[in-house]
């Protein structure tokens, strides 16, 4: 059996359903396959949905501040019929602590240039706006066994503020909201159903062939295969020509009541109230939740999850092992309780009203990192096969655009550009600034990293 389409989308995350969207809201017509039952069951269900702007590369740091605007006018985006359930933007502030490795000035350059709000505060400020917060300057990272973890602090650090910043409440659901609105613009879904060959033809890709034998023709193919992104470039025999490459990891993220303080007592500005558009904290709340802490003097991150919890991850410190995997179905989905103690016990540390509960709750995800943990958005060496991909456990917040940076590169390399010479530009919608694609070439020098999640 065969059908036809005009652009088949492998995936149905975040990436591939906003990458859907995008081309068919530009015209084509277009199918997304994906092997689960819906949109965004994979990494993007584990996500933790920050919305942060320290990216160390203006590119980076102008693709999330145009995101973050997607995020504020989620309906507008969407186009979605008032009534349709929405995931909600949580506008609680994120407060970057300082670390020298990172140091300020790596993020504060590209705020100047592209229009982030922030704020610079010292370990006073910090301790006055966050009065929860223990200011002190325990780098570098240590397990949570070693006696020195609980060395006294060497000094006192302040943060970077972006207040801004946030996360989106339901991240599974932000992908649902994608997928409902690519099918208004006429996309298809093939749901659990697997690609299990890219069919190419002379150099050029002729579609993709379905677990079930069934041929899916179409002259553009998009890798939007999250951490098994990998697998689909081999079946689709590309990659010789990157200079990136790709390795799934294991992650996980942890789930633990909130200590008293975290959300209130400080000095905070008028404008710091919690102020997701809809749902959960919603329109008209007076909720106010506190700040998503990027901590990587200790290793770790916490945002709120509603009023009671937290949800705490690692921003991969050198002390502990990192999971890589071969294959990221080999994933263990329950989080373990070694992973759990460290991180939460560093999130106590910097927050010492927390209690480190005995048994672990939380999830695992698998990130897609590439080695220099950014992502990439480009063609490939075979004609019509795209990757959306890479994407290094920090591109849940910039979907959005990424769906209309897939489309402008889709559009502009089949009308004849060529891309590897002379690299696309996006325009951005609403801060009408101009992304460099070539930034996400899969060719590129690896950029500026800090080589953890950050960017
Ligand atoms: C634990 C964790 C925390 C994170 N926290 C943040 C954060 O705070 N902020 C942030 O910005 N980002 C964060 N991220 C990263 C972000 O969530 C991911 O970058 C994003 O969700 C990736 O979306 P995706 O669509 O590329 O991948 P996925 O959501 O994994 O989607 C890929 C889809 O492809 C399908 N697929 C794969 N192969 C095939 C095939 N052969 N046939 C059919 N279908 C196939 C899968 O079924 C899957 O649904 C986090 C990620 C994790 C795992």
């Amino acid at each position: 059996m065969s059908t036809t389409a005009e652009a088949v989308v492998v995936g149905a995350g975040v990436i591939g359903a906003s990458t859907a969207l995008e081309l068919a809201r530009s015209g084509l017509r277009v199918t997304v396959v994906d092997r689960f039952g819906g949109a965004g069951n994979g990494s993007t269900s584990a996500s933790s949905a920050v919305v942060r702007f320290t990216y160390p590369t203006v590119e980076g740091v102008t693709a999330a501040w145009e995101s973050r605007h997607c995020w504020e006018a989620w309906r507008d985006h969407l186009g979605a019929p008032a009534g349709e359930p929405l995931a909600s933007y949580i506008r609680c502030g994120v407060a970057l602590l300082d670390v020298d490795f990172a140091p300020r000035a790596l993020f504060t350059r590209h705020f100047d240039a592209v229009g982030v709000p922030y704020e610079e505060w010292d370990a006073d400020e910090l301790a006055a706006r966050l009065p929860a917060v223990d200011t002190g300057r325990y780098w570098p990272p240590r397990p949570v066994d070693d006696d020195a973890f609980f060395a006294d602090a060497s000094g006192r650090l302040g943060a970077l503020h972006t207040p801004d910043g946030g996360f989106v409440g339901d991240p599974q659901l932000a992908a649902a909201n994608l997928a409902a609105a690519a099918r208004r613009h006429g996309a298809a879904f093939l749901w659990n159903t697997r690609v299990t060959e890219v069919v190419r033809k002379g150099g050029r890709v002729r579609g993709v062939r379905l677990h079930d034998g069934t041929e899916l023709s179409a002259p553009v193919v998009v890798n939007a295969a999250g951490p098994w992104s990998g697998r689909l470039n081999q079946l689709a025999g590309v990659g010789a020509d990157f200079t990136v490459g790709l390795r799934p990891l294991r992650q996980e993220v942890h789930h633990v009541a909130a200590p008293p303080g975290y959300h209130g007592g400080g000095r905070r500005d008028g404008a710091e109230a919690e102020a997701g558009a809809e749902g959960r904290g919603g329109a008209g709340s007076e909720t106010r939740v506190g700040p998503v802490i990027a901590d990587m003097d200790l290793g770790t991150y916490l945002r709120p999850e509603g009023r009671d919890f937290l949800l705490v991850g690692g921003t991969e410190p050198e002390c502990d092992p990192l999971e890589w995997l071969d294959d990221p179905d080999d994933a263990r989905p329950a989080p373990t309780a070694s992973r759990f103690r460290a991180q939460v016990t560093r999130a106590a540390r910097r927050l010492p009203g927390l209690r480190v509960p005995g048994r672990p709750r939380g999830v695992a995800g698998v990130y897609d990192v590439s080695d220099d943990w950014a992502p990439i958005y480009d063609r490939t060496g075979l004609d019509g096969f795209y990757v959306a991909i890479g994407t290094s456990g920090n591109q849940f917040k910039n979907a959005p655009l990424v769906g209309r940076l897939m489309a402008t590169l889709v559009h502009g390399v089949e009308g004849g550009h060529d891309h590897d010479s002379h690299p696309l530009t996006h325009t951005c919608e609403h801060t009408g600034r101009d992304i460099g694609l070539g930034a996400f070439s899969r060719r590129r020098r690896l950029s500026e990293t800090t080589g953890t999640v950050l960017g």
